[in-house]
């Protein structure tokens, strides 16, 4: 067992760079695509937007294998454009918000869809259904001054290379300046901090076995293989 006094800070590589981004909280949205939130039974109508989290430690490197996790039987896959913060704030406006933007990557919001659908049921927290260890497989980041801050592309998402997930990301409900400002009206948003922002219609479940592949245009691919429970 790992010393506490030597855990590592979990950190995203910066694509082309040896400078690593330490990474503070992953918060995620919501039914961020009208077709997706179709596919899980509701309205997609412009509610605001709702968020849940993930621990930093979750994330998981591209080309990872990962041990398929316990206690679920219905693990589903959601690839979404993921937003690194690199100017904290609160109360940001969305004309102001990608001032605030580090840069962007690729992940999968890893879902224990079961336990998800039973904490949906009894109107209990997603804590678990979402944030398990390993849940968010995540590519290397690239910076907004590089790669600009996407509004447009498909985004997608294979299983074994056969196309599960598509969709393109002028589809989001609400976009990455108003994701930014509805959620520092909540918390003060810091450096380090992750924002998932939604999955396109098409998740489902991954088995044993599973090659996962999944990218945005102009972003990146990322792929991970799923492993018998570990
Ligand atoms: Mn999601």
């Amino acid at each position: 067992m790992a010393d506490v006094f030597s855990i590592a800070r979990t950190v995203l590589p910066i694509r082309g760079e040896t400078d690593t981004f330490p990474v503070r909280r992953i918060y995620c949205v919501g039914r961020n695509y009208a077709d997706h939130a179709v596919e899980m039974g509701h309205n997609p109508q412009r509610e605001p937007p709702f968020f849940f989290s993930k621990p930093a430690d979750a994330i998981v490197a591209d080309g990872a294998s990962i041990a398929y996790p316990r206690a679920t039987q219905d693990l589903h896959h959601e690839i979404e454009l993921v937003v690194a913060i690199g100017v904290g704030g609160a109360d940001i406006a969305a004309d102001d918000a990608l001032n605030h933007v580090f840069g962007y990557t690729v992940g999968i919001d890893l879902t224990r869809r079961d336990i998800q659908a039973e904490a949906k049921k009894l109107a209990r927290p997603w804590d678990l259904a979402k944030g398990f260890d390993q849940s968010a497989p995540m590519l290397a980041l690239r910076r907004a001054s590089e790669i600009g801050h996407p509004v447009s592309g498909r985004i997608w998402l294979a299983v074994n290379r056969e196309q599960r997930q598509q969709g393109d990301l002028a589809q989001q409900i609400w976009t990455v300046p108003e994701t930014i400002a509805f959620l520092s009206r909540f918390v003060r948003l810091e450096p380090g901090d992750l924002i998932m922002t939604g999955t396109p219609a098409g998740v489902g479940a991954i088995e044993i076995g599973d090659s996962v592949t999944g990218g945005i245009d102009g972003v990146g691919e990322i792929s991970v293989r799923f492993l018998p429970p570990g």
